[in-house]
């Protein structure tokens, strides 16, 4: 059965109802309003966010005859031939056509005019999976495009197509959308189906979209099918296969305690439900993960995407335990995840890790002897005992706070070396094999050694390499994961992990003033057009 009636028959037909990609429709829009645009397009993002859609809008609005500030009229009459119906706009997916040779000829053909409408259009979905004879076909007609071709180009992977044809087209990269995004609009589709849905259900359905929004409308479509029109939280979770929240809290409880008994319960409880055990693994391991972020950051709302309500119960929960003993559950669930595929029995490996998760005592690593001491502090400060030592976790957690909240500001104030910062106008170079190469094994490094240290380097915006230094380089808009990471006392950590996993090679951590969004391969100008700048 097909769940995509909701995402067909609310696909948007103009930029404005593009969801969350303002910042390429605005471009894309002002590229119509002078009538200037590019002759290779490449969108790229992960799935359902919108590329697909955009591409025949813009296929749409590039032939209208009477274009409405920046958008289709939708009322001429190349606006009201059906895009699909078009011999002009060519729709190709690459993913199926792959290995035929019909795409090369297809391709070919696009020196011949128009025959309807103004500009002959190619939209290519999946673009990095076209064959090699039907790529170097589309690299010779982007060598010198004729002037009344456009290609818009699609891709999930977009580092898996040949430089020589990124560099000959304008990116846009689609983003993940926010929760709040994906809820509003779903709700919004919902009412103007007919339905009614309730904010517990609608929450649970945005947050497993994973930011795609044909994948929220096809969980919202499977619901109307299976609950009617009546959406309430346990009907969109028995969708999910996920439990409700409550369930999770009590569960991460009894892992934060140690107490084995509730934890063999809890999963018997959730086998016995039918439940897939999954979904379940993955629901727990992304509430640790959350859980990790209140510990650090505090009130992290907008990094992991959850309601102001949530939050509070994430920090009272990170409160009663230790950032290692989070770090190690974690850990834990992620080696999980990975053996799971190849489990014969996954309950039983469910149950080990986490009665294993609360035995630090019985492994000797750095990491569980930190969680032990945590886990004795958390009894002194509960009253569980009393001793003099009490004193000494006062100026601990002072002291922890103190380093976490350590800014920019304040590091030039104590006088200690301040990473580099490179204006906006600082050409970001491209990075090589070499800069990958190094990036990835010190990002596992990193990883292994902190996992929260890891997450915070991977909201980084770009790195290179000269003959001895790894650069990571932050944008503006990851400040607050910058900053975590430009704290002294991270400082000699990510110098002991560059020692372990890409010396002779160090480590460099850089701030750029302004954003980096575009690929820094890219001209300013192609084919004539100036390319705009995202903001
Ligand atoms: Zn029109």
């Amino acid at each position: 059965m097909s769940y995509n009636a909701l995402y067909r028959k609310y696909r948007p037909s103009r930029f404005g109802e593009v969801v969350g990609q303002e910042h390429i429709t605005e471009v894309l829009k002002n590229q119509i309003r002078s009538g200037r645009f590019a002759h290779a397009y490449l969108f790229s993002g992960s799935r359902g966010t919108g590329k697909t859609s955009t591409a025949r809008i813009l296929a749409r609005a590039i032939n209208c005859l009477d274009p409405q500030d920046g958008e289709p009229c939708l009322k001429c009459e190349a606006c009201l031939k059906n895009l699909s119906e078009s011999i002009d706009v060519i729709e190709l997916d690459a993913a199926s056509n792959s290995g035929v040779d019909q795409m090369r000829s297809i391709i070919e053909k696009s020196e011949f005019a128009p025959i309807n409408l103004k500009t002959k259009i190619y939209i290519i979905d999946e673009a990095h999976m076209l064959s090699r004879s039907a790529e170097n076909a589309l690299l010779k007609t982007l060598e010198e495009p004729p002037e009344h071709v456009v290609f818009i180009l699609a891709t999930t992977e977009p580092q898996a197509l040949a430089a020589t044809i990124l560099s000959r087209c304008q990116r846009y990269e689609f983003k993940r959308l926010s929760v709040e995004n994906l809820a509003n609009t779903t709700r919004k589709i919902l009412k103007d189906a007919g339905a009614e849905i309730e904010d517990g259900a609608l929450m649970a359905i945005a947050r497993a979209a994973e930011g795609g929004m044909r994948d929220c409308l096809s969980i919202a479509d499977q619901c109307l099918s299976l609950c009617g029109e009546n959406i309430t939280e346990a009907d969109a979770l028995s969708v999910l296969g996920s439990v409700n929240s409550d369930i999770l809290f009590d569960f991460a409880d009894a892992v934060i305690n140690g107490d084995q008994a509730s934890i063999m319960v809890g999963i018997d409880r959730i086998v016995s439900s039918g439940r897939d055990l999954g979904v379940f693994i993955q629901d727990i391991s992304t509430h640790f993960r959350s859980l990790l972020f209140a510990k650090v950051l505090g009130n992290c709302a907008d990094m992991i995407d959850c309601t102001s309500e949530m939050m509070q119960r994430y920090i009272v929960q990170a409160d009663t335990t230790g950032k290692a003993r989070l770090e190690r559950t974690l850990m834990a669930l992620m080696k999980l995840q990975q053996e799971l595929k190849f489990a014969i029995m996954p309950r039983v490996l469910l149950e080990s890790t986490l009665l294993a998760v609360c035995h630090p005592e019985e492994r000797a690593e750095a990491i569980n002897l930190t969680d032990r001491l945590e886990q004795l502090e958390q009894k002194l400060k509960n009253g569980s005992f009393v001793s003099v030592s009490a004193v000494k976790r006062a100026d601990d957690t002072e002291a922890q706070n103190e380093r976490m909240g350590e800014k920019r500001e304040e590091i030039i104030e104590k006088g200690e070396p301040v990473p580099p910062v490179v204006p906006n106008s600082y050409e970001i170079p491209a990075a090589s094999s070499k800069a990958n190469e190094l990036y990835n094994g010190f990002m596992s490094a990193a990883m292994q050694n902190d996992m929260f240290l890891g997450m915070q380097i991977q909201a980084s915006a770009a790195h290179w390499c000269d003959s001895d230094t790894l650069y990571i380089c932050f944008d503006k808009s990851k400040a607050l994961a910058y900053n975590t990471v430009i704290a002294p006392s991270m400082k000699s950590k990510l110098q002991s992990i560059a020692a372990m996993s890409i010396a002779p090679f160090g480590v460099e951590v850089i701030f750029r003033e302004g954003s980096v969004t575009v690929n820094p391969e890219l001209p300013s100008e192609l084919f004539g057009v100036k390319i705009t700048e995202e903001e």
